[in-house]
């Protein structure tokens, strides 16, 4: 069972966590936990270590480490007040560390990848021990486990790093036999490499800490608990009509996680389906609400589409010219060129006449992306490369489009209805996925007319 930010934000929140896991533990379940750090504390140390190596003076860390002193040891006092003197002891030599790091990021005025993980990898590092004496103060015995320690090791890309293909033999290992006796209490998010260096999973990794625990232990199901009923037909905070679905499968929400559905983490549904094991997504607050169920099929259901999405943070790159055309090797200097310098390419679109490409990217990539690709400029393999930051992807998901004629057409016509222009579509060979780009403030409209036009806010047994 995993935990996320807001399900531990606070004592109170814990205490719900806690109800869940009790009411599980004297059922006889034997539970792995894993847990993300509180709410908005991975930003504060993203935004202080971004700010450190330039800023004129340290002023900065001792109101960041006050303030995160304050909220942990208040949140220990309240969920578990018989433990300060074990945990409490815990927090502030964290707190220390943390303190020092950040000093030395600042004296060094250099922010390392690895620097930087280790400093984000705090928030859980600082919470985790603090669940774990609540569970003791309810009398239920736990452990508590860095990501390292729970054996997960990484690959070495720092901030997307993931796990590697033996973790599941020394998962077992390691977890296997506490289960047993206690609830281990894992920090999420975090893992190391095969030197025992601290790497982080990415931005929301907590959720793809515990299908890889899951996966490794062998889990009978893989529950993702935090502030929402389930996964829903699109971002309640974009759609407030968006419905819970009763059930996805896994294919389905890949698709919907990597397009932006900031529910799960992208990667969450890779070591779950290796194992073919059930996820379900769950709200702490409301836990008798049945959730999603991820599943490797799921029942028959009369829905083409299921799900819509969408994805800011995007830039567009076309590509042109006329030399381009029956060229054999022109993909291929740029997809190697892009590769080259780690640009992950999101969506690809071909113009059948060849003489265009178009791609989308990370934002943050797009420099270097048009970096990559100016020799092709003065190699003359291409004509010009056009830049657009003022994009944003949408896509819309559902396994019964495949084969299904006609979905495509509803979309575009939709969107045709309502003057929203498109300026790129991609579909999968999967079926499961159409995507397109439109303008950036276009987004939410265009997400909001699909979400009317496959009435995806209707109960779903209608
Ligand atoms: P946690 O801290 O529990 O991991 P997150 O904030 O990472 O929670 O993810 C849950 C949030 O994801 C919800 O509060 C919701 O605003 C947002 N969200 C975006 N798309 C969806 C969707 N399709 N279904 C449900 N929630 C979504
Ligand atoms: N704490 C990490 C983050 O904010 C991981 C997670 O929440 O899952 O991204
Ligand atoms: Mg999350």
């Amino acid at each position: 069972m995993k935990f996320g930010g807001t399900s531990v934000a606070d004592s109170k929140c814990i205490g719900s966590v806690v109800d869940i896991l009790e009411q599980h533990h004297k059922k006889g379940d034997e539970l792995a936990v894993v847990v993300s750090a509180q709410r908005g504390v991975t930003d504060q140390l993203i935004d202080i270590s971004a700010r450190l190596p330039s800023s004129k003076d340290a002023s900065d860390i001792e109101p960041l480490i006050k303030s995160l002193q304050t909220r942990h040891m208040s949140t220990l006092e309240e969920a578990a007040p018989g433990f300060i003197h074990e945990v409490g002891p815990i927090i502030e030599e964290r707190l220390q560390d943390l303190h020092n790091i950040l000093h030395a990021v600042h004296n060094l005025r250099e922010l390392t990848p690895r620097s930087k993980d280790y400093i984000i990898s705090y928030g859980e590092r600082l919470l985790a021990p603090i669940v774990a004496a609540a569970l003791e103060q309810r009398g239920i015995p736990s452990v508590v486990l860095d990501g390292c320690e729970a054996g997960i090791v990484t690959s070495t890309q720092h901030g997307e790093s993931t796990a590697l293909p033996d973790c599941d033999e020394r998962i077992q290992r390691r977890i296997r036999p506490i289960l047993k006796k206690s609830i281990p209490v894992i920090m999420g998010f975090m893992g190391c490499t095969q030197d025992g260096i601290v790497t982080t999973l990415g931005r929301s990794g907590s959720d793809y800490s515990a299908s890889i625990i899951g996966a490794g232990i062998d889990a009978n199901e893989i529950w993702i608990w935090t502030d929402v009923d389930g996964i829903m037909t699109s971002d309640p905070r974009v759609i407030n009509n968006a419905r819970v679905i009763p059930e996805l499968s896994y294919l389905e929400v890949m698709e919907l996680s990597y397009f932006g559905a900031k529910v799960m983490h992208p990667r969450s549904i890779e070591p779950a389906m290796r194992k073919n094991i059930l996820v379900r997504v769950k709200n702490t607050f409301n836990p008798t609400h049945p959730g999603t169920v991820i599943v490797r099929h799921q029942r028959p259901d009369h829905r083409v589409v299921k799900a819509l999405t969408y994805i800011e943070k995007v830039a567009a790159i076309n590509i042109n010219g006329a030399q381009m055309i029956g060229r054999p090797g022109v993909a291929k200097a740029i997809f190697s060129a892009l590769a080259d310098r780690e640009v992950n390419v999101m969506m690809i679109s071909q113009g059948s006449s060849e003489a265009n490409i178009s791609l989308i990217v990370d934002e943050a990539h797009l420099d270097i992306a048009s970096q990559a690709l100016s020799p092709l400029l003065s190699q003359g393999i291409v004509r010009e490369v056009i830049q657009n930051r003022n994009v944003c992807a949408v896509a819309v998901v559902g396994s019964g489009m495949v084969g299904a004629p006609g979905t495509g057409g509803r979309i575009f016509t939709a969107l045709g209805k309502a003057g929203i222009n498109v300026m790129i579509i991609s579909q999968g060979s999967c079926e499961a996925n159409i995507s397109f780009v439109v303008r950036q403030e276009d987004g939410p409209r265009a997400v909001r007319v699909l979400h009317d036009e496959f009435c995806l806010s209707e109960a779903i047994d209608a």
